[in-house]
Order: C-alpha cells, then sequence, then structure tokens
C-alpha cells in the first residue's frame, strides 16, 4: 500500500492533530468569550483572496492552516457577533458534527446511518408534538430552511394540486400566496417548481411589516380570476429583515376554509415553541400542513441542520415518489427510518446527532432558555434605541432581530440613507462590533440580531455610542 495513503488514515496522526486543533478551538472559544480577540479581521474580498492564493502551508502539521482559518473567520462566539442569524453553536453540538463527519454514515437508507437514522425519529417526533401536530405528525431533517420551504412546496403541489405534476408536468397556472416580506427563497422554490413570476402571488405588509390578512380575500379572488389554482399559502414566523410574526392564527383558518396548504416558514422563530413566554407568537402553529425550523438558527446547532415538520406525517411520503429501486425495493412502502424517500438529498449528514446530543445532555429546557434570552435582548436593545434622541427603531421587535437607524432633525431621508449605509461599512471595517444592514421601503436600516447569549446591556450602550459617534463624525465631514 502506498504510504501517503497510510498517513492518511493513520489513527495516531488523528489523535495527535484532533488535540492540537481542540487546544486551538479552546482559545478561540476563550478569547472570543473574553473579548481578547476582535469579532472579526476585516479583509476585502480581493485581499482574502490574494491571501489564499499565496498561502503554503510550510509544516507537517496543519494547525498552522487552522490558525489562518481562524484568524480569516467570523467569530460568532465573540459577544460583539450580533449580525445575522445564524446560530452560536454550542461546543458540544460542534464536537458531535466532527463525529459525524468522520462516522460519515450516508442517511439516505437506514443501513447508512442506523443509530442517526433511529435518532432522527426521535428529535423530529419531539419537535412535532411541542408543535401541537399530535399523533399523526412527523417529518424530516434536511439541510438548510431554503431547502425545507422548497420541500413543503412540492408536498403542498403534490397533494393539493388538481393535475399530478409530478407525473404529467404543468397544465394550468398554480400559485402560492405569501407576504411580500417573505424570506426570498419562497420567491426562488416558486420560480424552481417552474410557475414563474405568476406563481408567487405576494400579499402587500402593514406597517408593521406583517401580511395584510384583510387582504387575503382579494388577493386569492384577483388570482382566481386570472386562472390561478392557488394550493399553498405560506406565513413567516418571523420574517427576516423585520422579525416580525405573520398572524398566524388568521392564516391557518382562511387556508382551511380555501382548502388550501398551509406552510409556515418558521427558519428562525419555530423555535419559539419551546418558550412559554414566546410561544403565543406562534399561535395557530397547530393549523399548519407543515413547518420549517432551522435548529442552526435559534437551536445552537451548527449549520445545516433543519427541521420540517408535517401535521399529517403521511403526506410527506408523497413529495418525491418515484422509484429508486437500487436504494429500497419497496418504493411505495412508507418506511420512516429510509429517509431518503422524503428528502431531496440523497446523501445526508448525520444532522440529528447534533441536536440529540443538547437534548439528552442539557435537557429540553435549554432551548426556552435560549430563546427567552436572546429574545429578551432584542427588547431591551429596542427601548435602548427608543430611549436615544438620534436613533430610531423600525419597528418594535416581536424577536431578537432589531432594525434601527442614526436620525437626525433636519437631513433628507436621502442623506439620511448615506449615512448609515457609511456608519455600517465603518463598523465592518473596525471589527469591535459585526451588525448588518437591511433596507425597508427605501429607507437604510441597522439590522442587528441578538444570537449570541452573552452579549449584555452594556456591550449594547458601547454599539449605540459608536454608531452615534461615526454618525456625528460624517454630518462634521
Ligand atoms: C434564514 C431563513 C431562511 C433560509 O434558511 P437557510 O437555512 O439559510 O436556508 C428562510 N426563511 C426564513 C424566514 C429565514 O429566517
Amino acid at each position: 500500500m502506498n504510504n501517503k495513503l497510510k498517513e492518511v488514515y493513520s489513527p495516531k496522526n488523528f489523535q495527535k492533530v484532533g488535540y492540537e486543533l481542540v487546544d486551538l478551538l479552546t482559545n478561540y472559544l476563550q478569547n472570543s468569550q473574553n473579548q481578547e480577540t476582535s469579532v472579526q479581521t476585516w479583509k476585502t474580498p480581493e485581499e482574502q483572496l490574494g491571501f489564499w492564493k499565496n498561502y503554503e502551508l510550510n509544516s507537517e502539521s496543519p494547525i498552522q492552516l487552522f490558525e489562518k482559518v481562524l484568524e480569516n473567520s467570523m467569530r460568532l462566539h465573540h459577544p460583539h457577533y450580533i449580525g445575522h442569524q445564524v446560530a452560536v453553536p454550542a461546543p458540544l453540538s460542534a464536537l458531535t458534527g466532527l463525529m459525524g463527519e468522520l462516522l460519515n454514515n450516508g442517511m439516505a437508507i437506514y443501513e447508512m446511518g442506523p443509530a442517526a437514522s433511529a435518532i432522527e425519529k426521535i428529535v423530529v417526533d419531539f419537535m412535532c408534538q411541542k408543535a401541537g401536530f399530535g399523533e399523526k405528525g412527523s417529518g424530516i431533517l434536511t439541510s438548510g430552511g431554503s431547502l425545507a420551504n422548497l420541500t413543503a412546496l412540492l408536498t403542498a403541489r403534490k397533494v393539493k394540486a388538481k393535475n399530478d405534476v409530478w407525473e404529467e408536468g404543468h397544465q394550468g397556472q398554480i400559485g402560492v400566496m405569501v407576504s411580500e416580506e417573505a424570506h426570498y427563497c419562497i420567491d426562488r422554490a416558486v420560480r424552481v417548481m417552474g410557475l414563474g413570476t405568476e406563481g408567487i402571488i405576494k400579499v402587500p405588509a402593514d406597517d408593521n411589516y406583517k401580511i395584510r390578512t384583510d387582504l387575503l380575500e382579494v388577493s386569492y379572488q384577483k388570482a382566481k380570476k386570472e386562472g390561478i389554482e392557488i394550493i399553498a399559502l405560506v406565513g413567516s414566523a418571523p420574517s427576516t429583515s423585520t422579525g416580525i410574526y405573520d398572524d398566524l392564527d388568521t392564516l391557518g383558518d382562511f387556508a382551511q376554509t380555501k382548502n388550501i396548504w398551509f406552510h409556515i416558514d418558521g427558519a428562525h422563530g419555530g423555535a419559539a415553541i419551546c418558550s412559554e413566554k414566546y410561544k403565543h407568537l406562534l399561535k395557530g402553529i397547530e393549523k399548519a400542513d407543515s413547518i420549517t425550523i432551522d435548529a442552526h438558527k435559534m437551536m445552537m446547532t451548527p449549520a445545516l441542520t433543519t427541521f420540517l415538520l408535517f401535521r399529517n406525517g403521511k403526506n410527506s411520503y408523497a413529495t418525491f415518489h418515484q422509484k429508486a429501486q437500487y436504494l429500497w425495493t419497496e418504493a411505495d412502502a412508507e418506511e420512516w427510518f429510509n429517509y431518503g424517500k422524503r428528502t431531496f438529498e440523497c446523501t445526508k449528514l448525520m444532522m440529528s446527532l447534533r441536536f440529540y446530543v443538547l437534548l439528552q445532555t442539557y435537557g429540553e429546557s435549554i432551548f426556552e432558555e435560549l430563546v427567552n434570552q436572546l429574545y429578551n435582548a432584542g427588547r431591551i436593545f429596542a427601548d435602548k434605541i427608543k430611549a436615544h434622541p438620534n436613533m430610531e427603531l423600525a419597528v418594535e421587535p416581536d424577536t431578537n432581530i432589531v432594525c434601527f437607524r442614526y436620525k437626525l432633525e433636519g437631513f433628507s431621508e436621502e442623506k439620511l440613507n448615506k449615512i448609515n449605509l457609511k456608519i455600517r461599512q465603518e463598523i465592518l471595517e473596525k471589527n469591535e462590533f459585526y451588525i448588518v444592514q437591511t433596507n425597508l421601503r427605501g429607507t437604510h436600516y441597522l439590522r442587528t440580531t441578538f444570537m449570541n447569549p452573552f452579549t449584555t446591556p452594556e456591550m449594547m450602550d458601547k454599539l449605540i455610542d459608536k454608531v452615534v459617534g461615526i454618525g456625528k463624525n460624517m454630518i462634521a465631514m
């Protein structure tokens, strides 16, 4: 045997690098939590590309390479990370991910992931029970909220459309109703399904960025008149830009009266079902036919780990109904343990482990604690913004997502947009905080998502000072 291959698979090498890597990551965690490093080290895309093009590992150990990766990556474990909605992964969940990657069980069929397949049923059933889906509830884990939403809409089409599009292709125009504030992946999913621009019926949102339920009927009737067969209604829980939940209860009732599929995109905030304090935001969830929940957002697992739950689990077997003889002998049998029958993926990561380890080790209350901590942080920050004379909230937050801007009387909207754009760019390049931005109806806002449970109110004050300081400088220029 080739010596190089022996080296690649050497248990001794694995152990050596493994220990070194764990030491390196332990330092990373400590330094980040104690704010001894910056939240990131900004480079432009071209600088970053140049760095890696010129990079050469001049050592037997890859640890130097790992150090450089760390140096050039966003540090989510730093409490000044208040940017996008990606989980600050629980270290234990990440370690479990390492195990999954080394074992690399393929998951499409039971034999290629016996433990992870059984565990997937347990964690999915746990979440179905939390959602109040009853006996018939079941579902799958899949690679991201975007794919989960597409999968749910494919199921909706299979179950609700008059003709069998899966077998016969489209014969008439089919449509999906959704808020204009929904995540872009819904629009994309509808187009991927071949429904085109006509297939996405955008319902306007109100001043608080919630879908206007008073316009559901008119939107529906207008589409119908145009010959569009509506198969589904999608609610956001919450919508991504503003973090505002749609009125799911009313959406659920509407979907029921029209006999259309009701899907909840709870990629970010579906996890609130675990919180006594915040689950009221999901009122009506039990009326949903399906719901997407990203564990890699509000449930502390590394990406990607997404639940797609069905109120009637039978429906999920219809989605990709197809013969794949080499994988399973009975294509028609509803075998919970052969997950490939119900997922878009064939090979899939052993993602169930990352969630199960948290449930087993810390108990389900840990998810409630996290949701409460982070949603509370959003409220605290919003109150600080409101109390400041030169700050303005875009909307009262429902969640840990807060949109706000620097504002001075006497400045045009155009000027304020420019100032806020520059504030965010300067914050990004200064490496002290990481926040993002969004444009809402032409107004440029700074956007924060409190994902790190160690972000304190004092740090929020510091961020506000920073924003105001940069804003003032800009005005002086
Ligand atoms: C994040 C998000 C998505 C996309 O999920 P991914 O896991 O990033 O694919 C979809 N919808 C909403 C509401 C989201 O917040």
